[in-house]
């Protein structure tokens, strides 16, 4: 659903975010992994979800330029990628010229709660008062929903990824290293690496020794690519807001009616944003939702 919303909108708003669809190789090294591929792939084709297994010479055929240590891939050709930062700064232009205000470092720091529904919320030392809310803060909501007095269960898992340029274009398709939980993806003539997943508090420190397993793990499935390990200041972090059973939360919550949250997307908030996006526009609009929502209900943990 979120391939063909990201396709529709770069079409009606002529916004290039670098959309391409060229699918995701999965690969891996290890029977264990293999199986657990497999196991995916099978779930995902009784969805309908086009994506084939390769042998290492199918894998050879389609990324020529690199050199591969692998037992095989999944090619998940239903798959697309882009260059977040141009699609949000595009987006951000769209939603201005559309009439939308975007008042940045407004930190929501209290809420007016009476009779069932949010009355006003203070961001930026400035009161707000509206109909309809929809909560929205990444690892932030447990904190920005224990101000409406709802309890969220989320976890930040927090992540790392640097940039290399690829002037010769050798990552043709974005790449995951299965067994290493590395992903690397070329974005406008460069190649994002990333990667871990650090549970605990947040906090604004850099470990070298996990992006030190990024790198070293790149050369274990591409003998030929050898990437330099980054300066500190080269590495980015970001919080992935986590649930405990790995789904989002969407919809509104039992205990206030005028709220809809939309947080909790863990690993997958780009690729599943739009979908919930669509959701939350129809639910507070009122209107019955384009798929049921209720398995990602707010109040079932
Ligand atoms: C290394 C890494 C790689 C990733 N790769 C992918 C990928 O390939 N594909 C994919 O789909 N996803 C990926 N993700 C996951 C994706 O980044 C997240 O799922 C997504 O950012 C979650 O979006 P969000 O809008 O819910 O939260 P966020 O992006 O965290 O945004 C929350 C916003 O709320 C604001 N906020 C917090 N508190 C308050 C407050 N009190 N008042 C007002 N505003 C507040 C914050 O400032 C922030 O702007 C990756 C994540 C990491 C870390």
């Amino acid at each position: 659903m979120s391939r063909q919303l990201y396709t529709e909108l770069s079409e009606r708003s002529g916004i290039d975010a670098g959309l391409q669809h060229k699918g995701i190789l999965a690969f891996y090294k290890t029977e264990k992994a293999a199986e657990d591929e497999l196991q995916l792939v099978e779930a995902a084709a009784e969805l309908g979800l086009d994506m084939g297994v390769l042998n290492p010479a199918e894998c050879r055929a389609l990324q020529p330029q690199l050199e591969l240590d692998v037992l095989g891939a999944v090619h998940y050709r239903c798959d697309s990628h882009l260059t977040p930062m141009l699609l949000m700064s595009s987006l951000q232009q769209e939603l201005l010229a559309s009439g939308v205000s975007i008042l940045p470092r407004h930190e929501v720091t209290e809420a007016e709660v009476a009779g069932g529904a949010i009355k006003a919320i203070t961001a930026g030392g400035k009161r707000f008062m509206a109909d309809k809310f929809v909560l929205a803060a990444g690892s932030w909501s447990p904190a920005v929903a224990a101000k409406l007095g709802i309890r969220i269960s989320l976890m930040p898992g927090k992540g790392y990824s640097f940039m290399r340029p690829d002037p010769e274009g050798i990552v043709g398709i974005p790449a995951l290293l299965c067994e290493a939980r590395v992903a690397i993806t070329p974005m406008n003539g460069q190649i994002r690496y990333g990667g871990t997943m650090e549970l605990g508090r947040m906090n604004d420190k850099v470990n070298m020794k996990r992006v030190e397993g990024i790198v070293s793990a790149i050369p274990r499935y591409f003998p030929g690519l050898r990437v330099d390990m980054p300066a500190q200041e080269e590495v980015w972090y970001g919080y992935r807001p986590s649930s405990p059973d790995g789904l989002p939360y969407i919809g509104h919550s039992r205990r206030l009616q005028n709220v809809v949250l939309a947080t909790g997307h863990g690993m997958m908030g780009l690729s599943l944003g739009p979908a919930t996006g669509l959701l939350v526009s129809e639910l507070v609009e009122g209107k019955s939702p384009s798929i049921s929502v209720s398995a990602f209900s707010p109040d079932r943990l």
